[in-house]
């Protein structure tokens, strides 16, 4: 007859304690084999995890699970501003394919000194033609690139904000892994597209949203709802920032103007002026990123002087505010680029027929 199992010797002990608790013992003997019984049934347990895996009865199964659901929820909700933006997290199957790009740039954060180099190699197609359309308080270059190919200025006018916020980097991040992919959309549909890839130069190195003096840049606007304050400047247009951009984006005249930020309750594309279509050609085509992804015609809280109150409110100008999820890695962001903004410049024109052996034309600045 074979020995029984350790797990038989756990119930054999076990059946005391339960005889215990039905039978009253005296004071004395009560703690002693309460105590006894314990040690007895940690032992028989400990010999029946290394050698069977006890079983659970069904009913028990069935009472373990709502604890067990409820402790994944409790979790969930505490860390869920970050919980699906780390790389491995449920966005990582849709990243694998392009794991081998920007690993360089994906690990930075704000604040660790980046300068922007967002200079890509010619692909024979399109050139990048970067001019310096500005300077920081702290005497940054602030730059600005003409994407320009074969259909450069036959369509409609996009100018691309990243980085108005210094601590709001997901986008330019995101932008400089899929350089070519935009180039080729433009292409596409005869967009001309100005990018500026980093419109706060001085608040990208110190990590902080506004400017050198704190000063918001997304709050400094000529708008009519304009507010004075300490963190949006004595007046419209009082940074040198500002100043830069308000100047290049009056000689562009665009048709569209899209701005890179990022939130905690991202992602999501905000819009002003007459861009509600827009908007939703972006989601529409961020959606196969990231589900996420909506539009969200209010912000649900005031933004005097912002960009978007300046250029779509007061001046009829369509403006899209891409808010990507804070903390989103450079991937995931490229991701959402890449799908959103070729269903905008569609949207905007008409796709056109461009040879695909056509050669760049290098921008004659001076005849802006
Ligand atoms: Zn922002």
């Amino acid at each position: 007859m074979p020995a029984p199992s350790p797990s038989r010797y756990a119930v054999v002990l076990f059946v005391p304690l339960a005889r215990d608790a039905a039978t009253p013992t005296s004071a004395i003997w009560k703690p002693a084999m309460k105590a006894a019984c314990v040690c007895c049934g940690l032992v028989a347990f400990a010999l029946a995890g290394c050698t069977s895996k006890p079983a659970i009865p069904s009913s028990a199964a069935a009472k373990l699970q709502p604890a067990d659901t409820r402790l994944d929820a409790g979790e969930a909700v505490s860390s869920a501003d970050h919980a699906d933006d780390q790389t491995g997290g449920w966005l990582a199957p849709i990243l694998a394919s392009t794991q081998s790009l920007g690993e360089t740039l994906a690990g930075m954060t704000p604040g660790d000194g980046y300068a922007p180099d967002f200079d890509p190699a010619p692909s024979g197609m399109a050139t990048w033609s970067w001019a310096t359309v500005g300077a920081t308080r702290s005497d940054r270059p602030i730059r600005a690139a003409d994407v320009t190919g074969p259909t450069v200025g036959t369509g409609k006018r996009v100018y691309l904000i990243a980085s108005i916020h210094g601590n709001e980097p997901e986008g330019r991040r995101g932008l400089e892994l899929i350089a070519r992919e935009i180039e080729a959309a433009a292409r596409a549909s005869a967009i001309t597209l100005r990018v500026v890839d980093d419109a706060n130069p001085d608040g990208t190195a110190r990590g902080s949203r506004g400017n050198s003096l704190g000063i918001d840049l997304n709050r400094n606007w000529p708008a009519r709802n304009f507010e004075p304050a300490p963190s949006r400047g004595p007046s419209p247009l009082s940074e040198p920032e500002t100043r830069a951009l308000a100047a290049d984006l009056d000689a562009f005249k665009p048709d569209l103007v899209i701005v890179l930020h990022s939130i905690a309750s991202g992602p999501f594309v905000n819009h002003d002026g007459p861009a509600i279509a827009i908007a939703a050609a972006f989601a529409d085509g961020a959606v196969q990123a990231d589900k996420r992804w909506r539009v969200v015609p209010n912000m649900g809280y005031p933004t005097p002087g912002s960009l978007g109150s300046f250029l779509g409110g007061d001046q009829g100008v369509a403006v899209l505010t891409i808010e990507f999820k804070r903390g989103q890695n450079a991937r995931s962001a490229s991701h959402a680029l890449s799908h959103g903004l070729p269903r905008v410049f569609e949207a905007l024109a008409a796709p056109v027929s461009v040879p695909a052996n056509a050669a760049a034309e290098p921008v004659d600045r001076t005849s802006r």
